[in-house]
């Protein structure tokens, strides 16, 4: 998911609906928006994308100086209305809107203890574990209740609350999922990636530190406030692989140049000899770039998506697959026709797309495919909130590299090393796996499961 928040700005609902379209990439299932105006609330939620959800007129009525926003992925919780985000509850004499982005592990667990003791659920969602942890709190302060719920979770999230008079924003205390900050003349705007910010020409300050809090009221001060002790640092490895956009910067670090060095040690690790480096659009392009750039070998666009393929797009049915129709991945013929191909991609998760794009560059002529991945072999389940499958259904779980060589129909297969891997995306040399969460590579999760 993607989330981004707005303190301070009379346009407030505007800049959020052009940053959620930087973070469209992060969910496509549902958008929403909440603003405060003075301490009343308007919202708009559905489903689809941002521009599918958001027109001139809804946008016209989400008054105020604040705003959240929210484009959802689902990875708990059934993809459906309710589950839309920012989801606002009655709190007190106020209101709440919570936005998230991340997996609440302890969920479950916490929700089943609530309602025993009478709590009702309106959603599946985990964000409303966490309002009703606040409403339960001893504290009526609602910084120091947000506090004492938020201390109560276990697992990967940032989050985005809003109050009638204050907008709050917490990471969790390993800072597993990426949250920055910046300034826009006197308002502070949140965002999960830092393209957000470049669209509506705001000026990056820095990252939200794991286990911080920051809380901005009228006096229009950031204050600086913890709910834990920051854990050992482990921003997702994953977002640097292929979840974020190339031209955002996580923790300072360029997503572009960190695949392109990946690309780089990927060769250096395993050097084939070959005629042309095609990468899968889009996010393997930059590691192509870098393992081309690193062999000499001409980097070529041996790959075009087609970019238009929605969700609602209707998938040609098994006879007219067989004929060859394909949607999404087209090999340009005459780039790889008589070619021995370098194929880059940034992951395997099931294998199924590896092997439908080594039969399409077979198809289209190339003499050879070295399949080439820029991370490690992923064997386990993540449950921060990336969308995988269980341990069965990975590929790599279950198969050797030369079984998974043959099963997707190449002629040889190599993934980069944990080690290639955090080097470089070149974060906390000192730190546990260099600051990084690798645990669907090496099962080394950075909280209780
Ligand atoms: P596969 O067919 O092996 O399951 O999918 C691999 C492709 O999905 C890769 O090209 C990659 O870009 C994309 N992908 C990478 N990581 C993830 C992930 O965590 N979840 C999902 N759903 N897709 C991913
Ligand atoms: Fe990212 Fe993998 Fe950790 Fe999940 S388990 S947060 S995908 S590094
Ligand atoms: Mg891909």
């Amino acid at each position: 998911c993607g989330v981004f928040g707005v303190w301070g700005h009379p346009d407030a609902a505007q800049l959020c609906y052009y940053g959620l379209h930087a973070l469209q990439h992060r969910g496509q299932e549902s958008a929403g928006i909440c603003t405060n105006n003075q301490g009343e609330f308007h919202y708009s939620r559905g489903m689809g994308l941002v521009k599918e959800v958001f027109n001139e007129s809804n946008l016209h009525d989400l008054t105020g100086h604040s705003a959240i926003g929210h484009v959802r992925y689902s990875t708990a919780g059934e993809s459906k209305l309710a589950n839309a985000q920012p989801l606002i509850f009655k709190y007190r004499e106020g209101d709440l809107a919570i936005a998230t982005n991340g997996n609440i592990v302890n969920a479950l667990e916490i929700k089943s203890r609530l309602e025993k003791s009478g709590s009702i659920f309106q959603t599946s969602s985990d964000t409303e574990v966490l309002a009703h942890l606040i409403s339960r709190s001893k504290h009526d302060d609602i910084v120091e209740a947000v506090k004492d719920a938020l201390s109560q979770l276990v697992g990967a999230f940032a989050f985005l609350i809003l109050t009638n008079d204050k907008l709050i924003a917490a990471s969790d205390p390993n800072g597993i999922r990426p949250f920055t900050i910046a300034q826009l003349g006197s308002a502070y705007l949140f965002a999960s990636e830092t393209c957000a910010f470049d669209v509506v020409g705001a000026t990056y300050l820095r990252d939200v530190l794991p286990g911080e809090l920051l809380v901005l009221d009228r006096k229009n001060v950031m204050c600086k406030d913890s709910f834990a002790k920051p854990s050992r640092h482990a921003i997702c490895a994953m977002e640097y692989v292929y979840f974020a956009r190339p031209d955002s910067d996580i923790n300072g670090i360029n997503i572009h140049s960190a695949r392109k060095r990946m690309g780089k040690k990927l060769a250096k690790e395993s050097f084939i000899s070959a005629d042309i480096v095609t990468g899968v659009p889009d996010s393997s392009i930059s590691a192509a770039i870098g393992f081309a750039e690193q062999t000499g070998i001409p980097y070529e666009i041996g790959l075009i998506k087609n970019r238009y393929i929605g969700r609602t797009f209707i998938q040609p049915s098994q006879e007219l697959r067989e004929q060859g129709v394909k949607m999404k991945l087209s090999a340009v013929r005459k780039v790889v026709e008589g070619k021995r191909v370098v194929l880059i991609d940034d992951s395997i998760v099931r294998g199924t797309t590896s092997l439908r794009i080594v039969n399409l560059l077979r198809e289209a002529g190339a003499t050879e495919v070295h399949v080439r991945i820029s991370s490690p072999p992923f064997i386990n389940p993540c449950f921060y909130g990336i969308d995988t499958p269980e341990r069965k259904d990975l590929i790599a779980a279950t198969l050797t590299l030369e079984e998974m060589c043959r099963k997707i129909n190449a002629d040889s297969l190599y993934f980069l090393s944990k080690t290639g891997m955090l080097e470089s995306i070149n974060f906390m040399p000192q730190g546990v796996n260099r600051g990084c969460c690798t645990a669907c590579f090496d099962n080394s999760y950075p909280t209780k499961k």
